[in-house]
């Protein structure tokens, strides 16, 4: 609510006081800010990279390209900021084309077990490496209703999201059961250091992270839940998250089931 007052004189005494008036921020306001938000946040993001790379060049123009150790150094710190560039404007146009809405989307039946199979599959180095396991329990007989693409990427986001916010030995484990006629319920459930509850309301905002640092450090870009959100609201379904502070994380979504599906 805006509140504006406005002095008032009046002749008398008891004419003098004050208009006021009270009006609700409007919709349009609401997104105007929205936006303005939206474009601070997105140069905030690309500054801070483009700044890293060019703080390296001048070093390596001021000398440090003479020693090849300190160039190699730079070199990868260079190509790694310009690596999150990249995911940064994919992530961007990803979410611009959801808004658009003018994205032709390939909807046909595939059997989920599949999708999460091939998914899980790529992320065998990153487990490994982060020594944390992954186990998956989908029915062979699931035939949802979904562009293939499009749910790899929201697996690829919430898969590298479990495996970004879970400490070593932790577990992952992908679930999937029919839960009406026409809904598939997945589960992505971690061990991993899980969300503070005064977080969980903004969770699936643009750029919204609960520690921008273990964040940026680990990769991310801020985008990776509301796009996921973004793209199963598009095939109907809904999404949320469950998180216990140091216990772990649950994230769970409906998908359609294929009509004439088993
Ligand atoms: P990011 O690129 O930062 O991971 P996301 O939109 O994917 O961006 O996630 C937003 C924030 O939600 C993350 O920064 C992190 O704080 C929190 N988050 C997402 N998934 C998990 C998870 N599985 N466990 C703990 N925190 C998570």
């Amino acid at each position: 609510l805006h509140a504006y007052s406005t002095p008032f004189r009046g002749d008398t005494e008891e004419e003098r006081g004050a208009v006021i008036v009270l009006r609700d921020i409007t919709d349009q306001e609401r997104e105007d800010r929205a936006r303005r938000d939206f474009v601070a946040n997105v140069s905030h993001e690309i500054r801070t990279p483009l700044t890293t790379v060019k703080s390296y060049i001048e070093a390596l123009e001021d000398g440090a390209i003479e020693s090849p150790d300190h160039a190699k150094r730079f070199l990868s710190v260079i190509s790694g900021e310009t690596d999150r560039m990249v995911r940064l404007v994919t992530d961007l146009l990803q979410l611009s084309r959801l808004d658009a809405q003018r994205e032709s989307w390939a909807i046909a039946p595939h059997s989920l077990r599949d999708l999460v199979q091939k998914a899980s599959f790529r992320f065998t180095m990153q487990l490994q490496r982060q020594k944390v396991a992954l186990s998956f329990e989908v029915p062979n007989n699931l035939v949802v209703n979904v562009d293939p693409d499009k749910l790899d990427q929201v697996f690829d986001n919430l898969i590298s999201n479990a495996i970004k916010y879970t400490p070593e030995d932790g577990r992952i484990s992908i679930t999937a059961a029919r839960v009406s006629g026409k809904h598939v319920l997945v589960q992505i459930t971690d061990t991993g250091v899980g969300i503070p509850k005064s977080d969980l309301p903004q969770i699936f905002d643009r750029f919204y992270r609960v520690d921008k640092a273990r964040s940026r450090q680990a990769g991310g870009t801020g985008l990776g839940l509301s796009i996921a959100r973004g793209i199963i609201e598009k095939h109907g379904g809904q999404i949320r998250i469950d998180s216990e502070e140091g216990q772990g994380t649950a994230v769970s979504f409906t998908l359609p089931v294929a009509t004439g599906g088993a």
